[in-house]
């Protein structure tokens, strides 16, 4: 019975959940972030749009988790200048704008693909 709800409840999962989350290749390329993935699948995530998604403490309250710093606030011209890789699950982005704190899991960068077919997977499942 309890195997019966599993496999039940699995079905429901989308399939962003269901992916290898971890990326093949990470590159800083002119116009953003470069991310190719073990599905095949490849993202840019533009330099701006990626540093006003960050999720450190300087740029989203803990406490009210309400972001402080959005993609309105950072520098157009914003660059990342280098990454490091943390653990097995996220890269570190060091920004031109010096703002060195923000750690981006695999996961999240996958989630932020700005491609129409992630955007597609990304509606809410009614
Ligand atoms: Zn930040
Ligand atoms: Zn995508």
């Amino acid at each position: 019975m309890l195997a019966h709800i599993y496999i039940e409840s699995y079905k429901v999962i989308t399939p962003m959940t269901n992916i290898d989350i971890t990326p093949q290749s990470i590159k800083i390329q002119e116009d953003g972030l470069g991310l190719k993935w073990h599905d095949g699948h490849q993202t840019v995530l533009p330099f701006r749009f990626l540093r006003g998604n960050c999720g450190c403490a300087v740029c989203v309250d803990e406490m009210t988790h309400t972001r402080k710093v959005g993609v309105e606030d950072v520098d157009p011209d914003v660059r990342a200048e280098d990454f490091i890789e943390v653990g097995n699950y996220a890269v570190e982005i060091l920004w031109s704008d010096l703002h060195y704190e923000g750690i981006y899991p695999f996961k999240l960068l996958r989630q932020l693909c700005t491609c129409p077919e992630c955007a597609v997977n990304r509606q809410p499942k009614s």
